[in-house]
């Protein structure tokens, strides 16, 4: 497994597969041929079908210019799920061309070339990382700061600082989403309501629900946010560390990046051995996977023991199996912004649950891992990230809801 500095990353949204990764893979082939006066960019599969909505061609533009990119819309199985062809030229002869994956997270991968990226883990499964720890006495958190060095620490400091300003700037900004959806912005009306409630038993924990529209919609409106794991579902656990970081005051700073800490080995673990990728397995894979990072976070907040981390993130991901990945329009909006916000309260029920049921359970984390990656590829296509099923399908917007 890599680090988890490749897990979390701060960037721009809305969508650390389709903007962050074309633009990162952009970035390098143009260092890779300066002398290249014009590139060419093709997009396949998912980068094709929901590349516009996921603002995909002004990531590339970025890092390339005024570049043409042609969107191939016809599904092509031979080829990963998000792939791009990039092609560079001088005096209009072919100097370089690389086929990439964006596999999901802002990662991506040169087809053919061999990995620079060096997996520092020594083990793979929660399962073995529970008999290390066990056999040591060590906690989790312990265990990231082990293989990945104390200096880990730092970093995740920062990512705690960028989480909280995704909130804070989130929850005060108005306005409506870029798109033809015409979304407003709901974080700041749905804070104001909850915090002015007369009954607040109604709308324990609901104040979550406010942080993650709050950081979903930065990421929708292209703002900065930290990709946990991905952009789409970026808003779930900066909204449970958030919210129990002002509920309770003995959560303190350190508990926080410990429960950073083990958020990040639980979607390392979904990342190398299965996928947190909409396009290649469902929502399941991205807020599925965040839902299951935020409740073994949750958890580590709270000191529960090593089996009711697992527990906890076990719970959270089975009860997504089966999400499908559908964005209308292909817009990083609906169902996204408020699916993470269901996520986000789902993360702390889950925890919940795992508390008190943990010794009676019968499905190991790693187990419904596999789950999870074997039903995102019997997945029908048009229920991942195509934006070709599902409400992507259906929607209509001249539909009064209000009239049903
Ligand atoms: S439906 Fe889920 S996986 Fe698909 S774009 Fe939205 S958040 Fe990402």
């Amino acid at each position: 497994m890599l680090s988890i500095r490749s897990l979390y990353q701060v960037g721009h949204g809305p969508s650390s597969s389709h903007t962050m990764g074309p633009a990162k893979a952009s970035g390098i082939v143009k260092q890779a041929c300066p002398s290249c006066d014009r590139f060419e960019i093709m997009l396949y599969n998912s980068l094709a079908l929901t590349g516009r909505g996921h603002l995909t061609e002004e990531a590339i533009k970025e890092s390339l210019g005024e570049t043409p990119v042609t969107f191939l819309t016809s599904l092509d199985l031979t080829k990963h799920p998000n792939t791009l062809i990039i092609k560079g030229y001088e005096n209009d002869q072919l100097m370089i061309e690389k086929e990439v994956n964006s596999t999901g997270g802002g990662r991506i991968v040169f087809v053919g070339d061999d990995s620079t990226e060096k997996h520092i883990y020594p083990h793979k499964t929660f399962k073995e990382i529970k008999k290390y720890c066990k056999s040591k006495h060590m906690a989790l958190h312990d265990y990231v700061y082990e293989v990945e060095g104390e200096e880990i620490k730092v970093f995740l400091e920062e990512i705690w600082e960028a989480m909280k300003s995704s909130i804070i700037r989130g929850i005060a900004t108005h306005g409506v989403l870029p798109g033809p959806l015409k979304m407003k912005r709901k974080a700041p009306e749905l804070y104001s309501k909850l915090k002015a409630t007369d009954v607040p038993e109604l709308v324990e924990n609901r104040l979550v629900a406010s942080y993650a529209f709050a950081v979903s919609e930065e990421n929708a409106g292209g703002g900065m946010i930290v990709t946990a794991p991905t952009c789409g579902a970026c808003g779930v656990l900066p909204a449970v560390l958030y919210y129990m970081h002002e509920k309770h005051h003995f959560i303190s700073k350190e508990r926080i990046i410990n429960g950073l800490a083990v958020a990040g080995l639980i979607g390392n673990i979904i990342k190398h051995n299965a996928s947190i990728s909409g396009a290649v397995a469902g929502c399941q894979a991205e807020v599925g996977s965040a839902c299951s990072m935020a409740a073994a976070a949750h958890a580590t907040l709270f000191n529960l023991s090593m089996d009711q981390i697992e527990y906890a993130a076990e719970i959270a991901m089975e009860h997504h199996l089966g999400l499908t990945c559908d964005p209308v329009n292909g817009y990083v909006q609906i169902p996204c912004i408020e699916r993470n916000a269901v996520a986000a309260l789902r993360a702390i029920d889950a925890c919940g649950l795992a508390y008190f049921l943990t010794d009676s359970r019968k499905i190991s984390f790693d187990m419904v891992v596999q789950t999870m990656y074997q039903t995102g590829l019997d997945m029908h296509q048009s229920y991942k990230e195509t934006s070709q099923g599902g409400l992507a399908y259906y929607f209509k917007e001249e539909d009064d809801v209000n009239c049903w």
